[in-house]
């Protein structure tokens, strides 16, 4: 089954006016206003759920690329891309673990953690990244001036950027602000071989400088920040996929961490088309996890959203949602309405500490997705998460991007962090006896 009908194009989210999806567009022409993808629904709805159900299960063991967990839901992404123009890495299909010992712990029926980061590049990026870098490879078979694609980056979007479009032999140039990204981070676009620019300013001032040269029309470069609507239809299959990895049922909160909050606005549409066609009843609630040194969203959600001022972002261990001027606050505040969301944020000593105290349960947690978890234990503290209710945690990238980070916990050595949990080797002769007495002092 192969749905050829299914159409979508681009839509201002102010004036509402339509454009083409082959449009090279990354803002309203009239208005500046941000676009989204949209799907024509009535098409969508004439297939019934149980069809939509068992096409996406099939495709779970189908051939390549539709085994991928974004394209086995092709029709709901990008329907018009042809196959042989899809650019995929095996996205998605990323682990749901529960994590029973701790959901005891907080009183909550159920406790998932999506490892979005056991992907490709290590991080959820990639599931934007394969619909982006696909379109526009669509796009250069008939239009010739398109010459590179390009984003700013706190590291996972440049990661993701450089090794797709390296796949599909697409030049890449990427914006990183200088000394604020993770080594793993920094060598990924490297060894892909992208144009690295790396800019004496923060993550919001490499975004200003993007926009500035991707909306000249003569430079001839693709945006690829998740301002372009076409990264949230990649990305917005995270939450799709969870909901058919618990069969279709859907928890009662998702949390996630926010940055630049495509993401965030791209989960809820995952569940909107979910609703929509009738695979759920009801819209799971989302939180949004920020920094407390980067937390214009949770600002703004303090005052009911009725103001939104950017912040100056400060140095956070949680550094790929290190931004003070997200891009999307219009899509989040749209989801978090939708989807009846909370904002909650977390400090470098809580992130730090929850990090290391889940790793001692098998975890491995890259700092925002322990941002995630310190807002469920107080969300789950303020009452607002209840006894018995079912949560799954947005996991955003591998914890072995940021072994800076974990190094220098167990060394106790990041600022503004008391380390609880620290655990140091420890450094002996190699003597039987010695080594003997050792492990039993540690072990009673
Ligand atoms: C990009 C990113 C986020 C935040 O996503 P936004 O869409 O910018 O809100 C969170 N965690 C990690 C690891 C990321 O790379
Ligand atoms: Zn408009």
């Amino acid at each position: 089954m192969y749905h050829k009908n299914l159409q979508a194009h681009l839509e201002c989210m102010e004036c509402h006016t339509k454009y083409d999806i082959t449009e090279v567009i990354f803002r309203c022409p009239k208005c500046n206003g941000l676009l989204d993808v949209r799907h024509n629904l009535e098409a969508i709805k004439k297939i019934p759920a149980n069809q939509w159900k068992e096409l996406f299960d099939q495709r779970l063991l189908t051939e390549f690329p539709f085994s991928s967990g974004v394209w086995g839901k092709k029709e709901w992404v990008l329907p018009q891309l042809k196959k042989e123009n899809i650019v995929s890495m095996g996205e998605g299909h990323t682990p749901l673990i529960p994590l029973p010992k701790y959901a005891k712990e907080l009183h909550l029926s159920e406790l998932w953690i999506k490892q979005c980061g056991v992907s490709h590049t290590g991080s959820f990026k990639d599931l934007g990244m394969t619909v982006l870098v696909s379109h526009v490879k669509q796009l250069m078979e008939t239009n010739n001036s398109i010459k590179a694609i390009s984003c700013a980056s706190t590291g996972d979007t440049s990661a993701a950027l450089a090794a797709y479009a390296a796949y599909a032999n697409i030049p890449v140039i990427i914006f990183l602000p200088q000394n604020k990204i993770s080594l793993a981070q920094l060598i990924q676009p490297i060894s892909n071989g992208a144009i690295v620019l790396s800019l004496e300013t923060d993550f919001d001032g490499c975004m200003q400088i993007v926009q500035e040269i991707t909306s000249d029309k003569e430079m001839g470069i693709y945006l690829a920040n998740s301002m372009n609507p076409l990264r949230i239809e990649g990305q917005k299959t995270v939450g799709i996929e969870v909901i058919q990895q618990l069969r279709w049922n859907s928890p009662d909160w998702f949390i996630i961490p926010g940055g630049n909050l495509g993401n965030v606005s791209a989960l809820v549409e995952g569940f909107v088309l979910l609703k929509e066609t009738g695979i759920i009843d009801s819209i799971p609630r989302v939180a949004v996890a920020q920094s407390s040194k980067a937390n214009p969203l949770y600002k703004s959600f303090l005052n009911q959203f009725k103001t939104f001022e950017p912040v100056k972002a400060q140095t956070t261990l949680a550094s790929a949602i290190q931004i003070g001027n997200p891009v999307s606050f219009k899509r989040a505040k749209r989801a978090l309405e939708i989807s009846r969301g909370v904002v909650e944020e977390a400090t470098e000593d809580e992130l730090a500490n929850m990090a290391a105290y889940l790793d001692r349960m098998g975890m491995f947690l890259d700092p925002h997705t322990a941002v995630a978890m310190v807002a469920l234990q107080k969300l789950k503290n303020k009452d607002i998460i209840k006894n018995n209710e079912s949560v799954v945690i947005i996991s955003t990238a591998h914890g072995l991007k940021f072994t800076e980070f974990k190094v220098n916990y167990h060394k106790n050595q990041l600022n503004e962090v008391q380390a609880k949990y620290a655990n140091s080797p420890i450094i002996l002769p190699p003597d039987s006896e010695k080594i003997k007495e050792i492990i039993r002092q540690k072990l009673l």
